[in-house]
């Protein structure tokens, strides 16, 4: 492995924020779409991206080694939320969400249902959960009543998975500061 003497991010905040902005503005298929396909990832994901800039894929091949739902909630957050939309519908706002961003909400409000128990009841609270977490426009409370979950097991439920999602983000930092480090790519005070 090729060291960077100086390193270039002085976080690992820093270099996915770089990689997400970086996959936003340079792909229609974007490096990050392609690490955002799902769990069962192959041995031949982390070349991702490494024919474009050195630096992005780079990162890419970090983000790509660290655990699947610690990278899924780490680049959730960082994901442009909604998009310019040109359907022209009467109902149209002009924007829509980021199929990218929704999917991979989608795919987490599936991780949490497998990984905690007690199950939380119903993808469509689990979706409002995870939105308002990532600081999008959601009532989770309200979607729990119309579905009929009672108010203090749905409390409960909201606890649970954005403790969750915010665990998977704390160790996938911390993994992914590692590697970056180990490889030379972050910026050491000295
Ligand atoms: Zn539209």
């Amino acid at each position: 492995m090729n060291a960077i003497n100086n390193g270039i991010f002085h976080s690992a905040q820093e270099a996915i924020a770089f990689a997400c902005n970086y996959s936003s503005q340079q792909y229609a298929m974007s490096p990050m779409a392609k690490l955002l396909q799902g769990p069962s990832r192959g041995s031949g994901r982390g070349l991702v991206g490494l024919d474009g800039a050195g630096q992005a894929g780079m990162v890419f091949a970090e983000l790509a080694r660290i655990d699947y739902w610690q990278l899924a909630a780490l680049v959730t957050g960082r994901l442009p939320h909604s998009e310019r939309c040109d359907c022209q519908r009467a109902c149209c706002r002009g924007w829509r969400l980021n199929p990218m961003f929704e999917e991979a909400v989608n795919q987490l409000a599936d991780h949490v249902a497998l990984t905690l128990t007690p199950v939380p009841p119903v993808k469509e609270f689990r979706i409002a959960v995870i939105m308002k977490y990532f600081g999008e426009k959601a009532d989770p409370l309200d979607t729990a009543k119309h579905l009929g979950i009672p108010k203090n097991a749905a409390e409960r439920h909201i606890t649970n998975i954005r403790r969750t999602i915010r665990e998977l983000e704390k160790n996938g930092i911390t993994a992914l500061s590692a590697r970056l480090d180990e490889i030379g790519m972050l910026v050491r005070a000295t």
